[in-house]
């Protein structure tokens, strides 16, 4: 199969998928239940969500492991499972991507942070280095390290996964807006550190998912590419800015909307787009549409 790199070098704009953590919950999964568990106990609803947004017209679709590393399993009393859960994510996905499309391993942030002591950096290596392991043997072409808000963190994960697989790595991380329209991570990276950092580490692609609706993701691809002109660039935008409703946090842009963004998101240099909370096959269709349009 044709790598990911190889289709963005001929020009191709290419779709990626829409939300998992928000489409699970949607499917049943109630707080407090471990997602990852749901590759082995409900495999038939993960792989329906996967073919959901192959179906939409998406060229990739990710995992359902966002939350399968050691440390964040072992909050459920999970993390001897850690390989297994892994492989069974990557072996749904792939068999609903089949040979022609790419199936991303996704791998999200552990939730300890290294400079208050709550974790080495060797530990957190040996921790992706096992979970990307455990993607590609399922059958992961990809690896996408997303959601990060720190960059020592999101450097280690790049490094693990690259090292230690032959898969492409990508790495997203999350910014927010400041009052002067300028953009940080939680942790205060800005798109520029990031591209130095993450380019350095060997990611293939990078670029930013969740936080932000489609709209201000252009912002940020602008301040990506500002740093670097060639590095390829991969967008997963919330369905909208974040609504709370009965205690609840909904995202609620319409379709339509999120894809009468993507001409000026493409303008200003990205190269993959989907989406991120709140995306629904639905969202992923209109984006497939509008792209085989421009
Ligand atoms: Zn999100």
């Amino acid at each position: 199969m044709q790598k990911i790199l190889e289709k963005i070098k001929e020009n191709k704009i290419l779709v990626s998928d829409g939300a998992w953590g928000t489409f699970l919950h949607k499917k049943g999964l109630k707080a407090g239940e471990c997602p990852e568990l749901w590759n082995i106990e409900q495999p038939d609803v993960v792989y329906e969500i996967a073919k959901s947004y192959i179906d939409a017209g998406a060229d990739m679709v990710e995992t359902n492991s966002f939350g399968g590393s050691r440390i964040k399993l072992a909050g459920y009393g999970l993390e001897n499972r850690t390989f297994e859960l892994n492989k069974a994510a990557a072996q749904l996905s792939r068999k609903a991507a089949g040979a022609e499309k790419h199936v991303l391993g996704s791998i999200g942030p552990s939730g300890k942070i290294i400079m208050m002591g709550e974790v080495t950096e060797d530990e957190l290596y040996e921790v992706y280095k096992e979970q990307s392991m455990a993607l590609a043997e399922g059958g992961a072409d990809a690896i996408i390290i997303e959601t990060f808000t720190d960059l020592q963190e999101a450097v280690i994960a790049t490094k693990a996964a690259k090292e230690n697989t032959s898969c492409e790595v990508i790495c997203t991380m999350t910014f927010d807006k400041s009052p002067d329209d300028k953009f940080f991570t939680m942790m205060g990276v800005t798109p520029a550190d990031m591209v130095e950092a993450l380019v350095s580490a060997g990611a293939d692609i990078i670029g930013a998912n969740c936080g932000n609706g489609m709209e201000d993701m252009i912002g940020i691809v602008k301040e990506i590419r500002e740093a670097n002109s060639s590095i390829p660039i991969l967008i997963h935008a919330n369905a909208g800015v974040p609504e709370y409703v009965d205690g609840n946090t909904v995202f609620k842009e319409s379709p339509k909307v999120t894809a009468s963004f993507i001409p000026a998101l493409i303008e200003a240099g990205a190269n993959t787009i989907g989406g991120c909370c709140g995306t629904t096959p639905e969202h992923i269709k209109k984006i497939r549409e509008t792209i085989n349009t421009l």
